[in-house]
Parts: structure tokens; C-alpha cells; sequence
């Protein structure tokens, strides 16, 4: 197995977003990755640093206009008048969210405020001198663990900080900017006919469903707390099936408030289940640790054991895998759901090499 991380990743470090109403102290900072990289070196893998891509792998699935935004936000920002320390919107455009559309034309006017509220969709998204380069750095940890699987590699971790799977192909929200598993399966593309993105973060995969919506090329799955009371909200509900050549090619697997390990770990193997049966060949498994009982933002009681077993499902599919980090907030926690569900996934890994060797 091989991991991946970029050092400028840690850079970007929020300093706020809205909860209850209140600017509340981030959840998404810095010392997540510590933890993740204490992980790893517990498990013995090395972490290399990936080579710099620079624009290509997100601009196969980001429109250059939003990448221009998110690059040049900040140093606009600085010269307004009286601005505070991030960049975040006042205003929120209308959208139909009409399924047949693809993304939006870009912004009607130049003007920064308008350009803020196009694309930064909430209040979670704040923009500060070093979140265009983490996020571009994550999304190049993501395209070395796609390239290392494309190589031959069973199984490739990618530890991607800012998260992406509830960035749109032109709107950031939810502590994402840019979409790293959409990028990895783009990349996958590239070698296989059909890739299958697996999202068992506690948060519906909104922007990730969103890319493939229309496509049968890839198929998304994701487990996540029911969204009649969790954010995203507005999106993540059986009835989201694909849309024209998709149909039939997105899964959501609602999980109730306060469902434990058995709830979560069905909802796991019934979306690998279809990921079986779509046939696919190589799998993006977007991995979050939200949905510990421990999270702050938690809404359900998964327990660390269930990582494991969660991994062993995945493990099970028989494809190789790229592991794309989205979220999971309880420091004390997060290195060990991470330790247990790669043990989980490898161990399978391991044993099937070892009866081959034996026939
Ligand atoms: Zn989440």
C-alpha cells in the first residue's frame, strides 16, 4: 500500500464558520492531519509527497473560471475597505439545481462580493492567504494515490486536507474547494471503464453525486446520516437516482439519527453490494470519521471497531482502491478509525496474495 500527503496542506487554518447562528471556532484545522500521519507511521507506511500537477487534474472536472476565483479571492479581498480576516459571502444566488443542467456559466459580473456568493455556497467555506494552495495540494495527494493505483498499486491512501466530496464543480461549501474523490475517479478514467466513488463519511457526498449525475461511467454510493436532519439538507435522498445516461448510476443509503455500528455497517455492504453488481473496476472510497459517536458533529454512534469492518467490506469487493480523506473532527479519535479501517481493507488485501502465491 502506498500514502500520500503534502506538507502545504496543513497551511490552510480556518479561523471560523456559522453554527446555531454563532461564528464558532473551526472544526476543520491543522492537527486533523497530525493525527492521520501518527497513524500511518503506526502502520509502518512510508508517506510520499506527490509530485506537483499543478491545475491539470482539477481543471479535468473544475471550470477554469471557479479556479480563477478561488486563486485570486484572497489578495482582492485585502483591498477592500474595512474587510474582515477571510474571505465570506454576504449574498446567495438562486439556483434551480435543475439535474439536466451541468454546471453554471460563470459568474455574470467580475465584481468580488458577487463573485463570493457564487461560489463560496456557505458560510463554511472561509478563503485566507493559503486555502487555494492546500486545496490544490490535496487535490494533487488525491491524483498521486489514483496514479499509484493506475500503476498496479492494490490499495493508495490519499490523506487530503482541505476535504472535497461536498464541493460542486463550481460552488465550495461544507470545508471543501475542491472535489479530490471527483478528481481521483476522473484520473481512474483515464485506465478503467467503469470507477465507482464509495462515500461513507457521515456527511452526504452532495458535490461528488452531483458530477456524475449524468454519467454511467461512474457510479456513486454514499452512506450518510439522513438529511431530513443533517446537513447537506437539500440533497442525499433514495428518489436521487441519476439523471438521462445516470439513471440508475447514484445510490443514497440514509442512515437514521443515533443508528449504531450494525445500521452503518449494512448500509456499507449494501453499497458495495451494487458497486459488485455495476461491475465495476477500481473503487474511490471517500472515508470520513464523522459518524464516530465521539465527533463533535455526529449525529449517529458509530464506534472505532466498525472502521475495521468497514474496511473489510471494502476489502472484499476484490478491486484496487484509492482511500480519499474527507472529514472526521475528534482529534482523540480519528488515527485510530483510520488505523482500524486500513488494517481492516489490507488484511484482505494480504490474504488474497497469499493464496494465490499457494496455488
Ligand atoms: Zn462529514
Amino acid at each position: 500500500m502506498r500514502a500520500f500527503y503534502h506538507p502545504d496542506q496543513a497551511l490552510h487554518s480556518p479561523k471560523q464558520f456559522m453554527r446555531f447562528g454563532r461564528l464558532a471556532d473551526p472544526t476543520d484545522i491543522p492537527a486533523r492531519t497530525e493525527r492521520l500521519l501518527d497513524a500511518l507511521a503506526n502502520l509502518g507506511i512510508e508517506v510520499e509527497t506527490p509530485p506537483d500537477y499543478g491545475r491539470g487534474p482539477a481543471a479535468a472536472v473544475h471550470p477554469a473560471h471557479y479556479l480563477d476565483y478561488l486563486e485570486t479571492a484572497y489578495p482582492r479581498w485585502l483591498e477592500l475597505p474595512d474587510h474582515g480576516p477571510e474571505v465570506l459571502p454576504n449574498t446567495f444566488p438562486y439556483w434551480n439545481g435543475d439535474p439536466a443542467k451541468d454546471a453554471r456559466p460563470p459568474c455574470p459580473t467580475d465584481q468580488l462580493l458577487a463573485q463570493t456568493g457564487y461560489y463560496l455556497g456557505d458560510l463554511a467555506v472561509p478563503i485566507s492567504e493559503f486555502t487555494y494552495r492546500s486545496a490544490l495540494r490535496s487535490t494533487h495527494t488525491a491524483t498521486a494515490a489514483a496514479d499509484a493505483v493506475m500503476e498496479g498499486e492494490t490499495l493508495a491512501y490519499a490523506l487530503c486536507r482541505p476535504s472535497g466530496h461536498h464541493c460542486r464543480a463550481d460552488r465550495a461549501t461544507g470545508f471543501c474547494y475542491m472535489n479530490n474523490a471527483a478528481i481521483a475517479a476522473q484520473r481512474l478514467r483515464t485506465n478503467f471503464g467503469k470507477v465507482a466513488v464509495l462515500d461513507i463519511d457521515a456527511h452526504h457526498g452532495d458535490g461528488t453525486q452531483e458530477f456524475f449525475y449524468r454519467r454511467k461511467d461512474v457510479m456513486t454510493v454514499s452512506v450518510h446520516v439522513d438529511t431530513d436532519y443533517y446537513n447537506p439538507f437539500f440533497t442525499g435522498r433514495p428518489h436521487e437516482t441519476g439523471h438521462g445516461e445516470g439513471e440508475g448510476y447514484n445510490l443514497n443509503i440514509p442512515l437514521a439519527p443515533h443508528s449504531g455500528n450494525d445500521t452503518f455497517l449494512a448500509g456499507v455492504q449494501a453499497g458495495a453490494e451494487a458497486i459488485k453488481a455495476y461491475g465495476a473496476e477500481v473503487l474511490v472510497l471517500a472515508l470520513g470519521y464523522d459518524t464516530h459517536v465521539d465527533d463533535p458533529l455526529s449525529l449517529v454512534e458509530v464506534t472505532t471497531d466498525a472502521f475495521r469492518k468497514a474496511g473489510e467490506i471494502v476489502g472484499s469487493l476484490d478491486i484496487p482502491v484509492v482511500v480519499v480523506q474527507e472529514g472526521g473532527y475528534q482529534i482523540s479519535v480519528i488515527g485510530d478509525c483510520l488505523e482500524e479501517f486500513l488494517r481492516g481493507t489490507s488484511e484482505l488485501v494480504r490474504e488474497r496474495l497469499r493464496l494465490q502465491e499457494k496455488r
